[in-house]
């Protein structure tokens, strides 16, 4: 699929990795429509982009907002021909916390509210939006964001599993509907030096990660876009996870 023209529709297109796509997808002549949480952030959008990229207000794990958003996207004519699930948050916590007096178990209230973030969005958005794309007749590609913290991490339950989950989704709709002509890509990044990185680990942990990266550096936002890119238009990649993390899992 060619980028240029295509209408792709990206969740948590407000800042981060998602802001990132989402001005250099319209740069590149696409249609964008963005499902993000802030309010204000919507509007800089809507009023910053001369009409190329429209913003909609919404809490991705909340199914009937997720519904009620499509619905107002759709009727003003936005028909997505990719989704990129990218809205999400990064959580560390250990399962047991040996060190704390108080409560030592990881809380059940972060389990849920990432599992919700970072898989049920996915979940919610993607039916809808396939749903419409097989209405429509479209050949679309859905893109999701994931980790190479799927493969595993320490300190990272909740962010591991809905990440894996992430990915099982990739493969099994993949396999699902490639018959349809739709196809299914996962992005996984290492660190990428975006703001909430830099938010989660301090300046020594950043240090001393870079030496367990063959690549010794983060990676920057247009190693994610060129991934996206790839899945976007080369029309024989579909149930794969496109790792892009300088070497680490490696
Ligand atoms: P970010 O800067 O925090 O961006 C996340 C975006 O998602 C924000 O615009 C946020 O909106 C939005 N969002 C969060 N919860 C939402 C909800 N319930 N409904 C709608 N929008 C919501 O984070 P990022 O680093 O760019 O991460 C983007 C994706 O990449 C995530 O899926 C993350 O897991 C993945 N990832 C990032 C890295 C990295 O190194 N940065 C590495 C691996 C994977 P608000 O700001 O309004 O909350």
């Amino acid at each position: 699929m060619k980028i240029a023209g295509a209408r792709v529709l990206v969740t948590g297109g407000g800042s981060g990795i998602g802001r990132f796509l989402v001005e250099r997808l319209a740069a590149e002549s696409a249609e964008v429509g963005v499902l993000e949480l802030n309010e204000e952030r919507c509007a800089e959008l809507n009023e910053a982009s001369g009409g190329r990229i429209r913003a909609w207000s919404c809490d991705v794990t909340d199914a009937a907002a997720v519904d009620a958003a499509l619905e107002s996207l759709f009727a003003t004519g936005f028909e997505p021909d990719v989704l990129i699930n990218n809205a999400g948050i990064i959580h560390s916590e250990p399962l047991v916390n040996m060190l704390s007096r108080g409560e030592r178990v990881h809380s059940r209230e972060s389990w849920r509210r990432v599992i919700s973030t970072d898989l049920d969005s996915v979940f919610f958005v993607t039916s809808r939006v396939v749903d419409r794309m097989l209405a429509k007749r479209k050949k679309g590609v859905v893109i999701s964001i994931s980790s190479i913290s799927a493969n595993g991490n320490p300190g990272q339950s909740a962010y591991a599993a809905a990440k894996a989950g992430v990915n099982a989704l990739t493969c099994t709709w993949a396999k699902e509907l490639g018959g349809m002509g739709l196809r299914f890509v996962a992005i996984a990044p290492g660190f990428i030096d975006t703001p909430s990185t830099r938010e989660a680990l301090s300046e020594a942990a950043l240090a001393r990660l870079q030496q367990h990266i063959p690549l010794r550096r983060l990676g920057d936002l247009e190693s994610i876009y060129l991934a996206a890119r790839h899945a976007i238009e080369n029309d024989y990649l579909t149930g794969t996870v496109l790792e892009v993390d300088g070497g680490l899992v490696i």
